[in-house]
């Protein structure tokens, strides 16, 4: 689904950092690095990032209309 807000443990916010992290794991880098270097340090921030699965646009073609 969509990235959460706010990490659901401690509360950082976290979704503006998604792209970012995409873009990192795209040119190669493990998820460890791109985490790193985004500054997501907390073990519950970078479960958000791991556990998330990126569904937004397969869901935006099922809109109303
Ligand atoms: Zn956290």
């Amino acid at each position: 689904m969509i990235i959460p807000i706010r990490c659901f443990s401690c509360g950082k916010p976290l979704a503006h950092l998604w792209q970012d992290y995409l873009s990192h794991i795209k040119a190669g880098k493990t998820p460890k690095k791109a985490m790193d270097e985004l500054g997501v340090e907390r073990y519950c921030c970078r479960s958000v990032f791991l556990g998330n699965a990126d569904l937004a646009d397969i869901i935006g073609r099922f809109r109303k209309g």
